[in-house]
């Protein structure tokens, strides 16, 4: 069944004005919302109906540039206001009057898009209105917690209201274009399962990098780091999709899994290597790439004693049959020399060569952002007459997503997840043993520093990262693609 009610708790925030309105607005304007679909926006400002709905057409004009030039009235109309605050009983009467208004109210999601402090008060509001019984089911924004302890203690709260099958863990990767290629790619293609594995990949790289700081996310990003904010979801769930063993179906099931599967085979990671296995950074005053200067990290979130990291690296094993051997190097970070997302597969090099030197290994590269694409580095005859043996030159054999869409608009990760909450579709969101697995990981590598006492290493703003992180690979013979 198809949800007829929307309900977004944290509809003045940042995130509901830059993805989740622009994304509701495309899933309108290309037919996938039902003609009956009501959106309950909630938050305590006050706004009348007309006031929120001309600041949700700013925010989607904004996003969409000039290629909105149309009237919005048909999607705002869908759009009304409610001025609720979450922690204290009153409002919930209200809420459940507009979203049974007309006869509405038959199958409802609740996004989830505020402090997850709050979200146990959402769940017991909702819950004590008789709000939250099936086929109700609620959206959860990340991070669901700090730690392994505070990810329970909200999945509880949560769980009290919302069973798991009811409960939709945003992950927003898992809605971008090329993550959900990268299974299309594995299991739809006969040809690279075979070579999906020790024998054939010599390592797999997968780096997130961001070229802006934490200026304006000042106070989270202090308590959070990269390790929590970045490695515990988005690296590790891409981890998942390249290591996993082919599921037996798409269903979220199948896919959680085997997902759970390639967590709990991380070789852990303790104070006895740790020094060995991660790099924790971070920047200190340097450059923008696009000019200008950069102040530290510490400057930016006014603490002058932070001891936060903003870059982490770490070679993770995975124990298995598949991946025995294959370091597989994560690494993400603040105010570094590029914006990337990619995944590297690095292939082993020919047992023998026949043309001597000069013959580089494959590499799969799997790149999401700046543009989408996937590229294979292949070895070719340079063109031309040659006197001595055969010259040989590196080629791309290249998927370009922008060129493949015909310069359509990207998509925003979070039209698919929405559309796929109103669906009941939970394939692409994240399960609670996964979520729980990544954290018993990260936690321990979280212990292994404090044990250690190791502080984050500085690097210059516009910078690769920490020089320390070329050891990291080098020392099995690798090196970071930048
Ligand atoms: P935000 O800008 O601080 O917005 C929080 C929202 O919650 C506001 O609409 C606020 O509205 C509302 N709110 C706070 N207390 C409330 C209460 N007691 N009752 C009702 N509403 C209340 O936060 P955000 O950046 O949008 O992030 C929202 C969630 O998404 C967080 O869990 C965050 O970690 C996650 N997230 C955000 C981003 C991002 O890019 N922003 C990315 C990934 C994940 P009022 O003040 O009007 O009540």
């Amino acid at each position: 069944m198809t949800a007829d009610t929307f309900v977004l708790f944290g509809a003045t925030g940042d995130l509901a004005k830059r993805m989740l309105f622009p994304s509701l607005y495309h899933l309108h304007q290309e037919g996938f919302l039902p003609d009956h679909l009501r959106i309950i926006a909630c938050a305590r400002s006050p706004r009348s109906h007309e006031e929120f709905r001309a600041d949700v057409e700013a925010s989607v004009r904004e996003r969409g540039g000039k290629e909105i030039d149309h009237d919005l009235t048909p999607f705002l109309e869908r759009v009304f206001y409610l001025s609720l605050d979450v922690t204290t009983p009153e409002g919930y009467d209200e809420l459940s009057r507009i979203i049974h208004e007309g006869g509405c109210g038959k199958e409802v999601v609740y996004y989830l898009s505020t402090s997850p402090s709050i979200f146990g008060e959402v769940c017991r509001g909702l819950k004590s209105h008789g709000l939250a019984d099936a086929p109700n089911r609620c959206v959860v924004e990340k991070p669901i917690g700090y730690d392994l302890e505070s990810n329970i203690e909200i999945n509880d709260t949560v769980a009290k209201a919302f069973s798991e099958e009811r409960t939709f863990r945003i992950d927003h990767y898992l809605g971008k274009e090329t993550v959900q290629n990268l299974v299309a790619l594995r299991f739809a293609n006969r040809i690279f399962e075979p070579l999906w594995n020790s024998e054939t990949i010599k390592s797999v790289q997968i780096s997130i990098s961001e070229t802006v700081g934490a200026e304006g996310r000042g106070g989270y990003y202090d308590e959070y780091g990269a390790m929590r904010d970045m490695m515990q979801n988005h690296l590790l769930q891409l981890l998942c999709l390249v290591a996993m063993e082919p599921p037996s179906s798409l269903s979220a099931e199948a896919i959680r899994n085997e997902k759970v599967k390639v967590l709990k085979s991380l070789a852990p990671i303790t104070k006895d290597n740790v020094e060995s296995k991660t790099v924790r950074g971070q920047y200190s005053e340097g450059f923008c790439p696009n000019g200008g200067q950069a102040p530290s990290y510490r400057h930016d979130v006014e603490n002058p004693d932070s001891g936060t990291e903003t870059y982490v690296a770490v070679a993770a094993e995975i124990q298995n049959w598949r991946w025995a051997g294959v370091p597989f190097y994560l690494e993400t970070g603040k105010r570094m020399a590029e914006r990337k997302t990619q995944v590297v597969i690095a292939f082993r090099p020919l047992p023998h060569s026949i043309f001597g030197q000069g013959v580089s290994e494959n590499e799969l590269h799997i790149v999401l952002q700046p543009e989408e694409r996937i590229t294979l580095q292949i070895m070719n005859k340079q063109p031309g007459l040659s006197a001595e043996g055969m010259p040989l030159e590196e080629l791309p054999l290249n998927l370009s997503l922008v060129e493949r869409n015909n310069g359509a608009r990207r998509r925003i990760a979070y039209e698919q997840l929405i559309l796929d909450a109103l669906l009941d579709n939970p394939s692409l969101f994240v399960q609670r043993d996964e979520q729980e697995a990544a954290w018993r990981w990260i936690d321990s590598i979280a212990d292994a520093w404090r044990e250690r006492g190791m502080e984050p290493k500085g690097y210059r703003a516009g910078s690769a990262g920490p020089s320390a992180k070329h050891v990291l690979t080098e020392r099995n013979g690798d090196s970071w693609y930048e």
